[in-house]
């Protein structure tokens, strides 16, 4: 395993900004993982987890310690598990590759979840989801390494404390544990899941209920109409995807927001999430707070494909990319007292 000195990780992300990683190592076998972490212990050097970098906003001077690149691959079938395909993948596979397999296999649980980029490794940090699926409903077990305590540990998905766009991964065990490997299990012969309104008009005309591969073709396709599908070229695509969470609010806030809505004569959506909570679209808040897509803040902007994900339209720092953020949140604030909270990583800003 190669060490290498000043590395540019602005390439290794979607937003392509950021600076450099005073060390970087590809650690492609588990040996490599706790030989990487060994040399940085003894150089009391800070340790980040690189995956696809599809969730990362990088500051601009970059990390002072060391990135690991997570780039273990492997795919190992472990059978049946409770009526259910168990697969075991190494961290550094392609997302994307995994829910093709699975398509590919006739297995349902993760066919809206096609065309999200990043490694298997990433999917639990944030339990990705999108179209009325959440990796959380496949994830049966992940294994990991903890920094802590030098130990390779497992966790049952009851363990990983899933939640919206949550994990253990991501709060009380933010950057403890690097993850290895994660396995899956998905229905053989299972129905897609057609819940969300896009998918629902997407099939509406046709007189066949659809097959699990042509959901994924439709996921992918609407996913490209918005940007949120990675294309070679695509200026849109230059993002860390949506950069906002949906927020969840109170259900008398709601009433609030409403109010301000029906004056305008706009209806507020909702979708309720239990215990008198709401979930409101952060993409309506942006837009009705002055924000349209294609807006243009220098060198970055709102993709005119979709209103929550902000990109970088060439040259742009993270700096850059904080200020249009700043701003966002401020008018959405001012306009309706919601405080939005940021999807990406943000990695590097705390630090001297
Ligand atoms: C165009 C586009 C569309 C997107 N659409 C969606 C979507 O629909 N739904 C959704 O949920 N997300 C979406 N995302 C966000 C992103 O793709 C996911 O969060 C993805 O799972 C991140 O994985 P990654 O490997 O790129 O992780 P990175 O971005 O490299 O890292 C993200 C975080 O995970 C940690 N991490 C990564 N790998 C490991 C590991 N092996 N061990 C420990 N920690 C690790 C990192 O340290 C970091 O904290 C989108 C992004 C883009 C650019």
């Amino acid at each position: 395993m190669e060490i290498r000195e000043h590395v540019a990780l602005g390439p290794y992300t979607t937003l392509g900004v950021g600076g450099p990683a005073r060390f970087f190592a590809e650690t492609a076998t588990e040996p490599d993982v706790r030989q990487a972490v060994e040399w940085a212990t003894e150089r009391q050097l800070s340790l980040f987890i690189l995956g696809g970098g599809s969730n990362l906003v990088i500051s601009d001077s970059g990390w002072p310690g060391i990135v690991l690149k997570m780039s273990i691959l492997g795919r190992n079938p472990l059978g049946p598990d409770n009526g259910r395909e168990a697969v075991e993948y190494g961290a550094g596979e392609e997302w994307d590759r995994v829910v093709e397999q699975s398509v590919a296999a006739n297995c349902s649980g993760m066919e809206c979840l096609s065309g999200i980029p990043g490694t298997v490794g990433g999917t639990p940090v944030q339990n990705v989801g999108a179209y009325g699926q959440d990796v959380s409903e496949t994830i049966v077990r992940v294994r990991a390494f903890d920094l802590q305590s030098g130990a390779t540990v497992e966790f049952s998905n009851a363990e990983c404390e899933f939640a919206y766009r949550s994990s253990r991964f991501n709060s009380r065990n933010r950057g403890r544990y690097v993850i290895l490997a994660v396995t899956f299990a998905t229905h053989p012969g299972g129905a897609p899941r057609l819940e969300y309104a896009d998918i629902k008009r997407y099939f509406e005309t046709q007189p066949k209920p659809p097959t699990l591969a042509n959901v994924r073709e439709a996921v992918r396709e609407i996913r490209h109409g918005k940007a949120m599908l990675l294309v070679e070229g695509d200026a849109d695509a230059r993002s860390a995807g949506s950069f906002f969470k949906n927020p969840v609010i109170a259900a008398e806030h709601y009433q609030r927001i409403f109010a301000i809505a029906e004056s305008r004569h706009l209806t507020l959506p909702k979708y309720p999430v239990g215990e008198g909570r709401v979930k409101v679209p952060a993409a309506w808040l942006v837009e009705q707070a002055g924000f349209h897509k294609g807006f243009t803040f220098g060198t970055v902007g709102i993709s005119s494909r979709h209103t929550l994900a902000l990109v970088n339209r060439g040259g742009a720092t993270a700096t850059d990319v904080l200020a249009l953020k700043d701003l966002v949140q401020k008018r959405v604030f001012d306009t309706f007292g919601v405080e939005l909270q940021p999807e990406p990583v943000f990695v590097g800003f705390d630090l001297p």
